[in-house]
């Protein structure tokens, strides 16, 4: 027979376990599914930008709280969710190894960023090569950076990297920049960028750490060039096939949230990078988990008959403010 939680949430990254924290900390039977600890905080060695930590890493803030999780009574299990389905008076989550019956979901299963697809890619992760430049730009201060990438992407991390770095290589296949006219206006004003046109990565070399990259333009002819570090931004790839049949999705591929972490279907709620928020950083996810899962407690409780958590600190009444 099938186990049954109050409360399931999909996704061990910051999201995932921050939504479980606050509902497993109301004493709610809860349940945290996911393919992995931490999702894409295992990919930060250094994390420099998390409120209240210093010299942290992504993997020792999933450890944390993964921690806080168990302790108040929370239950993880390592298994992939492959659909989750209505049923009489809840919802029914299938994974590959098993099924639960639950009342409410917190689906939290972020995304993955590209790879380039060249050879020793991985060898250099971190090490020279980086999947977020709005993460890990202020790691090249003074330094000479290369960037490859798609449309926007390309252009935003051009410029962010261009306040932070010495050189900046833009590195892409087409003949002419595309994308917002003024962000190209943007880049071609700027000194320390070198715009490298028709051009693709073929391979990456160094010891230890990322040194040179090895460029192949459109006649085939090569050339190399000194760098620190190489920025992929290729986009990233969120994978909502097992819920995408309950929720509304937006043309981005994210689950449309309120600013309460309510989604279309009424015991569906959503938070972090699989969202609609803007600035997808782990803040913000573990900010929006915390809200979707007080959302789902709230959810839970209502169909018990009972008030719930507050969403808002005043009510106003007539003419009368009350603070909560
Ligand atoms: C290279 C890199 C560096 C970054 N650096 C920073 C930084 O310095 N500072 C910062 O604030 N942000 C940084 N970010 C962004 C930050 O990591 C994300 O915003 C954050 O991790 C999003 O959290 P999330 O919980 O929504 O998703 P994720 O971290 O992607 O976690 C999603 C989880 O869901 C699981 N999952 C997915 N689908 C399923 C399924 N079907 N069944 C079960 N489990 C599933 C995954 O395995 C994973 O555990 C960086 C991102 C990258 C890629």
């Amino acid at each position: 027979m099938a186990q049954e939680y109050e409360v399931i949430i999909i996704g061990g990254g910051p999201a995932g376990l921050s939504a479980g924290i606050f509902v497993a900390r109301q004493k709610v039977a809860c349940l945290l599914i996911s393919k992995d600890l931490g999702g894409q905080l295992n990919l930060i060695p250094k994390l420099e930008n998390y409120p209240g930590t210093i010299m942290s890493s992504g993997p020792l803030l999933a450890k944390t709280l993964e921690n806080q999780f168990l302790m108040f009574g929370g239950e993880m299990i390592y298994d992939t969710v492959e659909r989750v389905d209505e049923i009489e008076g809840g919802l029914k989550v299938k994974t590959s190894r098993s099924e639960y019956i639950t009342k409410a979901i917190v689906a939290a299963p972020g995304k993955v960023p590209n790879n380039l697809g060249v050879e020793n890619e991985q060898t250099f992760v971190n090490k020279g090569v980086h999947y977020c430049t709005k993460c890990d730009a202020p790691f090249y201060q003074g330094r000479t950076t290369a960037v490859v990438g798609v449309g926007g992407y390309l252009l935003e991390s051009g410029i962010l990297l261009s306040r932070m770095a010495s050189k900046i290589y833009l590195i892409y296949k087409g003949g002419a920049l595309g994308g917002d006219k003024d962000m190209i206006a943007a880049i071609e004003k700027k000194e320390n960028i070198e715009l490298v046109p028709q051009s693709s990565i073929k391979a990456l070399s160094g010891v230890n750490n990322l040194q040179s990259i090895t460029l192949v333009d459109n006649s085939g002819k090569e050339k190399s060039i000194l760098v620190d570090g190489l920025f992929i931004e290729m986009g990233s790839k969120i994978n909502l096939d097992f819920i995408k049949h309950l929720v509304k999705i937006n043309s981005k591929n994210e689950i449309e949230t309120t600013v309460e972490g309510k989604t279309t279907h009424p015991a569906i709620f959503a938070a972090g990078d699989a969202t609609s928020i803007p600035y997808k950083q782990i803040v913000a996810a573990c900010s929006g988990g915390a809200t979707a899962g007080l959302s789902a407690f709230n959810y839970v409780e209502k169909l018990k008959g009972k008030p719930g958590i507050r969403a808002d600190w005043k009510k106003t009444i007539g003419d009368t403010v009350f603070h909560y």
